[in-house]
């Protein structure tokens, strides 16, 4: 921290939350005002680095729309009436309210829903949850990376891999398939352009002809949801070349021959038909991943929102991955598991203080296995080859968003009667819309808390609205990519820049205030530090200390001395090995080979929808539904944009700048249409919701039921995952419609 000689004007150094890639920032600050934010050269790993949202963080949180304090509901649910309360009396009532109807019906009838990462402590009410003993925490690991991970959590053991940066001069092919990191991922968007010219090919897989499609060596234009069909067209192309790495793959892998037999039912002219891509450009990406190595392939929520496919893309990348050789070898992919001596994942978030009996009523249990009575033996081949570290996939087994919905309105397997959502304006951003507002209307929904920074369409709906403090109110403490140890052996921390204004409260400060009124009062320490301190505490390591450090406190200096006699596998897998055949998923009942399938949506819809709906596009300016509320977005993007290829346009009478109809079997929306011959025909490409000026429109408060997309996205379990039950957000089948 520094000072110009005026004590009212300083800098903190910190780390940007304005998305997840933990940038190191320098934040001025002016009479207790954030009033600049710019990039701290001395981070070692962002090095000066800063975007220009990381900059305009301030704007959001100096918003005029921010909540300034708790609101409570006087009105019917839905009518904007509000009066104003105290956090006490609002969480005096909330405990009340939860204690009785976890009296009568189970602690289970209490969900808690938590969206994309928000803060270091975003997620944190999972730790409540377990200890209250209940299972339903609802995370959005189903759509963001956790089918990645999982994949390749299945095929070779924690993971994840994908986390992997281009190491200079070593890293000779990349693979980015499903993903736009120059707008999603930046830091990772540099290493690749610099590690392009130090003459490491790119190759690009993405139906739509992005920046990075125009920078790579080949681009395989793809159509959406044929990603599975593709990858093993790839893997059939690398084995039938000869160019596998055999001498690896014989040491270290088991069910190469089952993966080989699968393979041929996909040869490069079924994996051209299917995806769309040349069979030639097909041969020569399979080539260039093979020979051209160490090659490092970074799957994107492209394939993680697929529905009925994600899983197995993560699998069948992983086999990809592992059938060339490229795991453990410098420049391609390293096994990030998560820091050794820190308390990171299901551990800080007492995941084994939730019983058994409890876990099996999760959400989502009945039908997916992950969810359910699988979780037991992922954890315990996970926890052999990590050092003993319990609970490290619990981030990927959080309960079902579309199952909640129905809990809640058909107490089916049982009701929910009370829920606590957390930064996610869930109605705009779950599949189905429809479902999630019929859920939070319903009258059987006694209790509906949200605490988040701005009034938005599902805070619109709740009993009580608390107002959230923005990143830059909060200390930043991370252990690893994903902050709770996700991947990354090292600790990082950095003191609040500005204390928290008006009455705005941390996420820690929710569950700690709450949990001490139900039970937990030895459970939580007084602040977030003191809760991190006790994390890092195994490894000689404290939260003052960390913050003292510019940057990550990586490897040797955030672990204790390594041990002599460590007898982990190579492989966090059930065998050792790397499992292209998956012992798990062969116990589950589901295909232990990558498959490709289509989902149900599709059955009925040929037809009638003739075109292919992808959404939820990146774009620099903005981190998933914050964006709308920032000026410099609004002013380049002032509504939401339907784009499609010029042909497509015209055999629907659609012209470029209309008004239109987007609609699928689910639902149909309104947005403008913009024409480009960037996405192939026969793609549509659909943004989210989008006005949160027009919070007082009586007709369509926020504009969202006539032009939020995922009404039109799909929830049913015919199209979701049937390892972990992911929704499907992308690769629907759609039709657009011209307005008279
Ligand atoms: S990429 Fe931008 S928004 Fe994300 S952490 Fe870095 S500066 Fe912040």
């Amino acid at each position: 921290m520094s000072s110009d000689g005026d004590a009212s004007i300083r800098t903190q150094r910190a780390v940007c939350f304005s998305c997840a890639q933990q940038c190191g920032v320098l934040v001025g600050v002016e009479d207790g005002r954030v009033t600049s934010i710019a990039g701290d050269r001395d981070h070692p790993v962002s090095a000066g680095f800063v975007c220009s949202k990381g900059m305009a963080a301030h704007e959001l949180h100096n918003s005029s729309s921010r909540v300034h304090v708790p609101l409570k509901r006087v009105g019917p649910r839905g009518s904007g009436e509000w009066q104003e309360t105290t956090w006490d009396e609002a969480l005096k009532e909330i405990a009340t309210t939860i204690s009785d109807l976890a009296g009568s019906f189970g602690p289970e009838t209490l969900a808690y829903s938590y969206g994309t990462l928000h803060g270091s402590d975003s997620g944190i009410g999972e730790r409540f949850m377990h200890l209250f003993d209940s299972p339903n925490a609802v995370g959005q690991d189903k759509v963001c990376y956790g089918p990645n991970a999982l994949g390749e959590s299945l095929t070779y053991g924690f993971g994840p891999t994908f986390y992997t940066t281009p190491t200079p001069g070593k890293t000779r092919c990349m693979v980015i398939w499903g993903l736009r990191p120059s707008a999603s991922m930046p830091l990772l968007w540099r290493e690749i352009v610099r590690a392009r010219r130090e003459g490491a090919k790119l190759i690009v897989i993405d139906p739509e002809r992005t920046h990075e499609a125009e920078s790579a060596d080949l681009w395989l234009q793809s159509r959406p949801g044929t990603d599975v069909a593709l990858a093993l067209s790839l893997i059939h192309g690398v084995i039938e070349g000869g160019y596998h790495d055999a001498e690896f793959v014989e040491e270290h892998a088991v069910g190469f021959d089952e993966l080989r037999e699968r393979a041929r039912a996909y040869p490069p002219e079924r994996g051209a038909e299917i995806s769309g891509v040349s069979e030639p450009d097909l041969l020569a990406a399979a080539q260039m991943i093979a020979t051209h190595g160490p090659t490092l392939i970074h799957g994107g929520n492209g394939l993680c929102q697929s529905g009925v496919a994600a899983v197995q893309a993560g699998r069948a990348l992983a086999c990809l991955i592992a059938i060339t050789g490229n795991i453990g070898v410098e420049g391609a992919h390293a096994l990030l598991g998560p820091p050794r001596d820190v308390l990171a994942n299901g551990e800080a978030l007492e995941a084994g203080a939730l019983s058994n009996l409890q876990r099996e009523k999760r959400l989502g249990a009945d039908s997916f296995p992950v969810i359910g009575r699988g979780y037991n033996a992922l954890e315990e081949a996970m926890s052999r080859g990590w050092h003993g570290n319990r609970h490290i996939p619990s981030w990927l087994a959080t309960a079902h968003e579309p199952t909640l919905w129905q809990a809640i309105t058909q107490e089916r397997p049982y009701g929910v009667k009370a829920l606590i959502i957390q930064g996610h304006n869930a109605v705009g951003a779950c599949a189905n819309a429809a479902a999630a507002v019929e859920a939070l209307s319903s009258e059987n929904l006694e209790l509906l808390v949200v605490h988040d920074l701005f009034m938005n369409p599902t805070s619109r709906l709740a009993d009580y609205v608390l107002p959230a403090a923005h990143w830059l109110e909060k200390p930043f403490f991370s252990a690893g990519v994903g902050y709770l140890g996700i991947a990354g052996d090292y600790v990082e921390a950095a003191p609040a820049p500005i204390p928290a204004e008006y009455e705005h409260r941390s996420d820690y400060e929710l569950w700690r205030d709450l949990g001490r009124r139900l039970g937990q009062e030895d459970q939580w320490p007084d602040t977030a530090e003191e809760f991190w301190d006790s994390l890092v505490t195994p490894a000689g390591l404290n939260f003052d200390t960390l913050c003292d450090h510019a940057g990550p406190c990586t490897n040797e200096s955030a672990r204790l001395a390594s041990d002599s006699t460590d007898t982990r596998p190579a492989f966090a897998t059930p065998s050792g090995k790397i499992e292209l055949h998956s012992s798990l998923l062969e116990s589950w009942g589901i295909d232990p080979l990558p498959s490709y399938e289509v989902p149900a949506i599709f059955d009925a819809a040929t037809d009638a929808y003739p075109l292919v709906l992808t959404t939820g596009g990146r774009k620099i300016e903005g981190f998933h539904q914050n964006a709308q509320l920032m000026a410099r977005f609004r002013d380049k993007y002032p509504h939401p944009l339907v784009r499609m290829h010029p042909q497509t346009a015209l055999e629907a009478g659609v012209k470029d700048g209309e008004w239109i109809r987007v609609e699928t079997p689910v639902g149909a929306v309104r947005q403008q249409a913009q024409l480009t011959d960037a996405l192939p025909e026969r793609v549509v490409q659909a943004d989210r919701w989008w006005y949160p000026e027009r919070a007082d429109d009586a007709a369509d408060p926020f504009g969202f039921a006539s032009t939020n997309i995922n009404f039109c996205t799909e929830n049913a379990e015919g199209s979701c995952d049937p390892v972990m039950g992911t929704w499907l957000l992308r690769g629907l089948p759609c039709r657009v419609v011209a307005e008279a």
